[in-house]
């Protein structure tokens, strides 16, 4: 991982050490981002939509295959939880948009804006060239940045999912992934991240792999 997400291992760490399970501890490691305002890919900070909107997306999936997800939900600021109680309380693995933030809502959860200034400043930069290309994003991003002392690569600003595997004392493996997408993406896309078998599977018989990256092309 790049340096700042040490502290995402660390917290997951914490948890195996103490012989927990490995769907506690990718839960809790994942969280370090998506709470982080200066990580501008996961969670609270992370950079919108091309409307403006900050839309994340996250899965997670324990030993026995059971898995949950939600994707383009708003306003929560750790839909990693959210997606875990798709997979412990509900009889479906997805839920999206409206009504992921629903579920969310009636499970406790606070509505919580999730723009940072610095993203919205970086948002508007974008807005003057409106144009979705990968490639030239991060050096609009660039002169945005607010990432000191943080050392994120430049290739890295329009994207970085976190994806964390662990495997527990047990011997059982679990996975999590989440992310707000690429930067200024359309309304409503949805990229690979919390698609099971694309963004993340575990199988406890053979391993698990979590991917980052252009969604477009993961799911390809
Ligand atoms: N895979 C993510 C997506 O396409 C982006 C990333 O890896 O940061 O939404």
């Amino acid at each position: 991982t790049w340096a700042p997400n040490m502290k995402a291992n660390k917290a997951a760490w914490e948890i195996l050490s103490k012989g927990g399970y490995s769907l506690d501890a990718v839960e809790a490691g994942v969280m370090i981002p998506e709470a982080d305002p200066n990580d501008v890919s996961v969670g609270y900070g992370g950079y919108p939509d091309r409307d403006g909107k900050v839309t994340l997306d996250s899965c997670i999936m324990n030993e026995k295959g059971q898995c949950g997800a939600v994707m383009a939900i708003e306003h929560i600021m750790h839909p990693i939880k959210v997606a875990r109680l798709v997979m412990e309380k509900t009889p479906h693995v997805q839920l999206v948009g409206e009504g992921a933030l629903q579920f969310a809502l009636t499970e406790g959860f606070k509505k919580e804006n999730l723009l940072t200034p610095e993203s919205e400043k970086a948002w508007k930069e974008w807005l003057k060239t409106s144009k979705y290309d990968p490639m030239t994003i991060p050096k609009i991003l660039e002169k945005t940045n607010q990432q000191e002392p943080y050392p994120w690569p430049v290739a890295a600003l329009n994207h970085d999912t976190i994806g964390m595997i662990a495997m527990d004392v047990n011997g059982n493996i679990s996975g999590a992934c989440t992310t707000s997408g690429m930067a200024f993406k359309m309304r409503g896309r949805v990229g690979d991240s919390p698609i099971i078998g694309a963004g993340l599977f575990v199988d406890n018989e053979i391993g698990a792999a979590s991917a980052t990256g252009v969604g477009e092309e993961v799911v390809k």
